[in-house]
């Protein structure tokens, strides 16, 4: 894939950039290992106001650099301002937080008497460079919610952001750079997807992250098998959105549009396949469809719009091909499933409201990354689950009931890295965040998080 800016609203390539040589690779690998030297004998107070700058320069920036973002991938602006401001919260909750969620550990004395220490504890260290493949769809977040805890915990950092996000990679390491991070402690790397084995494998890396699609993760996670490295992965999702008979309808149906569209129907965490029980079937499922149709689908600059193109060609294409073999199958449209009366120019794509999914289609079990819903009916709640584990993904899940008892159950028989019962999926620094199955393996955020790229060391005096 080539490394460009390519506006995804009129399909016009505004900028290209050549990938980094070999030297500059070299180079900069080395000034990370540099880096990593001074840095990890940093303090918490030290590290915490890098952060902070950086969120105050967010702040500040937010109109440039979220206009940036939506030129690149084509979210409605509003959407790419909230993302900003909610990476600039990121870094100040790693900020405040950070150092306690990472202090020493000294377990209770008499746990350890027997160990023979006259005093044992654990203390978290950084483990060196830590590479972060990431992907287009929240271009600022996905780095931030990596980074903040990455460079709190003492490690730096080297981006290799997807290729139709460079401008963005760019933004933010100069970001990183004017918030006083010191040489090498936070580089983008503009390289393609096949440097990455051999960033890897080199031993100045010391573990990788990958948010992004099924391939690229097993990709990734060979390679730091290969190279032992430590490795968390965020890949995609299919997830449920169960609604019971004791939900709010009239939340579900407005939750459930605006957990779908979101990011232009792109994102690991929408909601995709929607499980609704016989009972409230026809009244969902009409105010859903309905709404859906109600949709303004158009320029993303414009503040009008709550759906702007697809980020690339290649994934409108390929949401366009999973809704025709579903029609081919037998599925019903009730809204969209076609380019018509779209604008002419940029990867638009209608939202679109299947019904009548079966087994037979590849909707059922692929990610519709783009504004698709599948709707199923089910008879009761042991069928919901059933269908909504259906699926090799596991990454999170929308319950809708005031039922004490269904919740239970869910919590017992969901496959998913989180549930949210009458609400939709987001992130937030506190939370942790990640799958199950093939939606990968380790956790963001969080203490979680910041811990994933420690060396967890037991220190012992004797
Ligand atoms: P990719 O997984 O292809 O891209 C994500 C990142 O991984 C990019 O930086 C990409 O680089 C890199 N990458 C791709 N292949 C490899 C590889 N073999 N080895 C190492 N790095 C690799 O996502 P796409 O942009 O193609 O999106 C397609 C699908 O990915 C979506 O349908 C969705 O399923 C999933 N996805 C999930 C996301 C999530 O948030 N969990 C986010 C984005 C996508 P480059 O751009 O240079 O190819």
């Amino acid at each position: 894939m080539p490394i460009a800016t390519v506006n995804p609203a009129t399909g016009e390539t505004l900028e290209t950039f050549e990938p980094l040589d070999r030297d500059a690779v070299e180079l900069a690998l080395a000034k990370a290992a540099d880096a990593f030297r001074t840095y990890r004998a940093t303090g918490f107070e030290e590290r915490a106001e890098l952060l902070r700058r950086a969120a105050g320069l967010l702040d500040t920036e937010r109109e440039q650099i979220a206009r940036t973002v939506t030129t690149e991938m084509g979210k409605p602006l509003a959407q790419a301002r909230a993302e900003a401001a909610k990476c600039a919260k990121a870094l100040r909750w790693y900020a405040d937080h950070g150092a306690a969620l990472i202090a020493d550990e000294h377990p209770n004395d008499l746990d350890v008497a027997d160990s023979g220490a006259a005093l044992a504890y654990v203390r978290y260290r950084p483990l060196g460079a830590v590479l972060a493949v990431m992907p287009w769809n929240f271009p600022l977040w996905q780095v931030v919610r990596f980074l903040a805890p990455a460079l709190m915990a003492g490690n730096v950092a080297l981006l290799k952001h997807a290729s139709n996000v460079p401008r963005t990679a760019l933004a933010l390491a100069d970001l990183f750079r004017r918030a006083g991070a010191a040489p090498g402690c936070f580089q983008a790397l503009l390289v393609g997807s096949d440097t990455v084995p051999q960033l890897i494998r080199d031993p100045r890396v010391a573990a990788v992250t990958l948010t992004g699609s099924e391939g690229a993760g097993r990709a990734v996670g060979a390679a730091a098998g290969a190279a032992l490295k430590k490795s968390v992965l965020e890949l995609g999702g299919s997830d449920p959105f169960l609604v019971l008979p004791s939900a709010d309808l009239t939340a579900a149906v407005s939750t459930a549009v605006r957990a779908r569209i979101q990011n232009n129907g792109q994102s690991c965490i929408a909601a995709k396949r929607f499980i609704v029980h016989q009972d409230v079937y026809p009244r969902f499922a009409a105010a859903f469809a309905e709404a859906m149709r109600a949709l303004r689908v158009g320029d993303p600059m414009e503040p009008s719009t709550d759906l702007g193109p697809l980020a690339t060609r290649q994934g409108r294409d390929e949401l366009a091909s999973l809704v025709a073999d579903a029609l081919a199958h037998g599925a019903t449209a009730e809204t969209g499933g076609a380019h018509a009366a779209l604008p002419s120019a940029g990867w638009y794509y209608p939202p679109t409201v299947l019904t009548r999914v079966t087994a037979a289609m590849r909707v059922y079990r692929e990610e519709t990354f783009g504004p698709v819903a599948a709707l199923y009916r089910v008879r009761d709640l042991d069928e919901a689950i059933e269908l909504a584990n259906a699926t090799p993904y596991g990454l999170s899940s929308n319950v809708w009931t005031t039922d004490p008892g269904e919740r239970d159950q869910c919590l017992r028989e969901l496959e998913a890295g989180g549930i949210f019962f009458n609400g939709m999926t987001a992130s937030h620094p506190a939370l942790p965040f990640g799958g199950v199955k093939h939606s990968g393996y380790g956790r963001e955020l969080a203490g979680h998080g910041i811990r994933e790229f420690c060396n967890v060391t037991t220190v012992w005096l004797g």
